[in-house]
């Protein structure tokens, strides 16, 4: 079945010569590293290809091979309109935002991701909700096509399944994750400086972030369910970027006891973003996409319109009944 998939995409990258390839919103080391990876793919095919994503990219990604010729869909326009575009780690259409704006009327999408709630937007889908990573996706493309694993390509693989394995420690760092890192890493990876970058270095602003965030911890009643906020006056004062609340709904999650974490911030006076992780017992990439959201079971999101009373009692209404559910 996986196999058939890959086939399918080997075939769309074969029938064309030109691909804008794009990811999601707010990029995380998975969406990254398969962006840059498709890029070190095409280029190996002898492609022509664009990388762009509607963010920017975050400063400890920056040190990522061909990380610079990532551009915003602004840079893009009079380059525009694409007609071939690969989409990596994006569950829906709309997690690439104005990226979508730069594809033209009659345009092939191949839909390359890991997501269970992924709505098959593409003309060719390769979603395989087992996968670790969308990069995990990507490796076996690789080894299915026969291409070289060149350190700059490995790099932007292994970086994927680091990051979306919380640093090889969620539920899904399976033996063949493991493996496939280990071969990544024969092929040249500098395993201790990538988690150095992206794990083991923050900026001042998240810090003094977490810090306003924390002081906004509440638990339940029954102790299982945490969440925090992240005002807007916050965000002025810290000087934060999009990148800097990353991480900061896990501490949450992680207080003992705790099974859903959720982090509210607000983006504006009537929408507020809100994410969630769970140890063990409540779905919340289910939750989410009842919101209009999605996501994996232990990771997951929405934007709610709404104040911000509003908002917080009716996602913490819907965790509770999730968990009496599970658990009743
Ligand atoms: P985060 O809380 O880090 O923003 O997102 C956690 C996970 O949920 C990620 O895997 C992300 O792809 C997914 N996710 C977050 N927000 C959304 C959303 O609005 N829609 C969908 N479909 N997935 C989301
Ligand atoms: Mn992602
Ligand atoms: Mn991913």
């Amino acid at each position: 079945e996986t196999n058939n998939q890959l086939e399918a995409a080997t075939r769309f990258v074969q029938d064309a010569d030109r691909f804008l390839v794009v990811s999601h919103v707010n990029p995380d080391g998975d969406a990254i590293g398969s962006t840059l990876g498709v890029g070190q793919i095409l280029k190996q095919l002898g492609k022509r290809y664009v990388m762009v994503n509607e963010s920017a990219i975050p400063q400890k990604y920056q040190f990522l091979p061909d990380c610079g010729q990532i551009r915003s869909p602004e840079d893009l326009r009079t380059e525009a309109p694409f007609s071939y575009v690969i989409a990596v780690d994006a569950a829906d259409a709309d997690r690439m935002g104005e990226c979508r704006k730069l594809f033209a009327r009659d345009v092939h999408i191949l839909n390359i991701d890991h997501h269970a709630t992924n709505d098959r937007f593409g003309t060719v889908n390769v979603v395989i909700p087992d996968a670790a990573a969308t990069a995990q996706v990507l490796y076996d493309w690789v080894e299915q096509m026969g291409l070289e694993w060149t350190q700059e390509l490995a790099t932007c693989i292994y970086t994927g399944l680091l990051t979306d394995t919380g640093g090889f420690r969620y539920a899904n760092t399976t033996p063949r994750v493991m493996n496939q890192a280990a071969h990544l890493i024969d092929r040249k990876v500098e395993a201790h400086r990538i988690a150095e970058e992206v794990l083991e270095t923050t900026t001042l602003a998240h810090l003094q972030l977490l810090r306003k965030a924390l002081e906004t911890l509440r638990l339940s009643k029954d102790g299982q369910i945490a969440w925090m906020w992240i005002r807007r006056r916050d965000i002025e004062a810290t000087g934060a970027r999009e990148e800097d609340w990353d991480g900061i709904v896990n501490y949450a999650r992680n207080v003992m006891g705790v099974d859903v974490g959720i982090l509210f911030r607000e983006v504006n006076e009537k929408t507020i973003r809100v994410s969630f992780r769970s140890r063990r017992i409540v779905d919340v990439g289910a939750l989410a996409q009842t919101l209009g959201g999605g996501g994996h079971a232990r990771a997951a999101g929405c934007t709610i319109m709404g104040s911000a009373g509003e908002v917080e009692r009716q996602v913490l209404q819907k965790v509770a009944s999730a968990l009496r559910r599970v658990v009743s």
